[in-house]
């Protein structure tokens, strides 16, 4: 087990490709997937909702966080889109030095997922 580190301070920081194990689990309704696994800089646990589409536009396979997306081809697979996406620390701990305006309460650590399986409910 890894311990969150709770202090940490807030830098924004893109750590990269992590090796850190994540899972996806799609809403009940389809309309959210959320990522979660463990900070690879704080080890904090975090969870991160990625939007599908956008409401009442019909348009179906493009995240919230990346408007210009185009919408992937039926060959492109859920766990594709999340391996190119970058993640957030969203471990929702306010890490010293926390801008009052920012996105994620986390620790500011960006990075992609290189190991994502679907999780279980
Ligand atoms: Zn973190
Ligand atoms: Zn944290």
């Amino acid at each position: 087990m890894s311990t969150h580190d709770h202090g940490t301070p807030y830098v924004e920081t893109h750590v990269g490709e992590t090796a850190t194990p994540f899972t996806h689990h799609t809403s009940p309704d389809g309309e959210t997937v959320t990522v979660q696994g463990i900070c690879p800089r704080c080890q904090g646990p975090t969870a991160s909702p990625h939007a599908y589409g956008l409401p009442g536009t019909g348009t179906k396979g493009i995240f919230s966080r990346r408007a210009a997306t185009p919408a992937p081809t039926p060959a492109t697979t859920l766990e594709s889109v999340l391996l190119q996406e970058t993640h957030y620390c969203e471990c929702g701990h306010p890490h010293p030095q926390l801008p009052a305006d920012v996105g994620f309460v986390g620790c500011g650590a960006s990075w992609t997922v290189t190991d994502l399986q679907a999780g279980t409910p």
